[in-house]
């Protein structure tokens, strides 16, 4: 029987085989209060791959890109104060880049 997730990579292009095992318990605890939330998975949009700047620590397995359109305003506004809280928890820092043109999300990545 297939597991239900409460996350799932955009398409099999994400790469977060290698992701650092930090930033994975903060996905997993963030993709549970999205499915108790919203009744739908996380989507996870990028890891190590895609494109980013040349020193961006996603090509470190050090950062992860989270879908935010997927959700209504005062969803994302909710999901915004998860995210901080399970930043805040895990050491993370997170980027809000939902006003980029095409692909607005949230960006986690490893604190210093
Ligand atoms: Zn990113």
């Amino acid at each position: 029987m297939k597991e239900a997730r409460v996350w799932r990579p955009k398409s099999e292009r994400v790469n977060i085989g290698e992701l650092h095992p930090q930033l994975r318990l903060a996905l997993e605890k963030a993709g549970v209060l999205h499915d108790l939330l919203f009744g739908k998975p996380l989507i996870v949009t990028s890891g190590n791959d895609g494109r980013h700047s040349r020193t961006s620590r996603h090509y470190r397995n050090m950062a992860i890109d989270i879908r935010s359109w997927d959700k209504s305003e005062l969803g994302q506004l909710t999901f915004h104060v998860v995210l901080a809280h399970i930043a805040k928890e895990y050491d993370l820092a997170i980027f809000d880049e939902r006003n980029r043109d095409k692909a607005p999300h949230w960006h986690l990545e490893i604190a210093d």
